[in-house]
């Protein structure tokens, strides 16, 4: 179905098509990097890893996304159901928002979808064997639009779909979430890994702009004391002691070990399972250095 529906899209360009649309936000956020650039030095081309985002864009967006996605979804949503099962339970849902006001419903799945993404943001951050996968994504010297899509497929595959259940439980199918989670996650995950000059005042405590998400993927905060998790509003990160934006202050971008990390497409995919395999993930030393005038939390 989502594959049928990506094909006939890709073939018939228009405004009010989700992957247009998507294009559409990617361009805008590619244009002000041009415009407003944050570090000029990086170049908004020729910074160092430019067309590896790029191709991760492309793969991500339209082959994990498209047909992955969907696919796990619905298998997921079966195991669920074979699981509860057991207990009598042939229907995950357990209420029916789908004839609501449609703002409402709007709201509710965004507030729900965005504290899901900041929980499974926290986890990938916090367990050895997930950060293992995660970390190919804060593996990059520098930041541009494209960034936000380089992310190990795993990742997305044991997360997503178990997003997708609270989805499943109050009334919406999987095509309802996949085009939820494109249109409003992940074009807002271009607007935050752009790299431009822009002070965001305030509304860094309301929602997650380039300069908190910036700091999320700074390397001198150890990954265990990890900082701004949010996806789109900031107040997860303030509720629950997460919070991170230094004064006058950049962030230099990365991992620890940056210089050990693989710099190609099909070193990155393989190099979790290399890691997990040789059971050197659980070894990983962390940076031990806070930002000097932050204060040391507790673990
Ligand atoms: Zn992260
Ligand atoms: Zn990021």
């Amino acid at each position: 179905m989502i594959y049928n529906y990506t094909i006939g899209h890709l073939k018939h360009p228009a405004f009010d098509n989700v992957y247009y649309c998507v294009l559409l936000a990617y361009l805008f956020c590619f244009t002000l990097e041009i415009v407003l650039p944050k570090q000029r030095q990086h170049g908004t081309i020729t910074r160092k890893g430019f067309w590896l985002d790029i191709f991760y864009v492309l793969f991500n967006d339209i082959i994990v996304y498209s047909i992955g996605l969907f696919g796990i979804c619905a298998v997921t949503e079966l195991i669920f159901l074979k699981g509860l099962g057991v207990f009598g339970i042939h229907d995950l849902k357990v209420a029916d928002i789908t004839s609501w006001n449609p703002a409402i419903q709007i709201l509710i799945m965004f507030l729900l979808q965005d504290f899901s993404e900041f929980i499974a943001h926290y986890l990938l951050h916090r367990f050895d064997f997930l950060w293992i996968f995660h970390k190919i994504h804060h593996a990059q010297d520098t930041l541009g639009a494209a960034s936000t899509r380089r992310f190990h497929f795993v990742e997305m595959f044991v997360f997503k779909p178990l997003i997708y259940i609270p989805f499943a439980m109050i009334g919406y199918s999987v095509v309802d979430y996949y085009l939820f989670q494109i249109t409003v996650q992940n074009v807002w995950g271009f607007f935050t890994h752009s790299n431009i000059k822009v002070k965001w005042g305030f509304l860094n405590y309301i929602i997650n702009t380039p300069e908190t998400h910036a700091w999320h993927h700074a390397k001198n905060i150890p990954r265990k004391l990890g900082v701004n998790y949010a996806s789109i509003l900031n107040i997860w990160d303030i509720i629950f002691g997460f919070y991170y934006v230094p004064k006058d202050k950049t962030p230099i971008i990365g991992v620890p070990d940056q210089k050990n990390m693989p710099t190609t497409f099909i070193s990155q995919f393989f190099y979790p399972f290399k890691m997990i395999l040789s059971g050197k993930y659980k070894s990983e030393i962390d940076a031990q250095i806070l930002e000097p005038n932050s204060k040391k939390k507790k673990q």
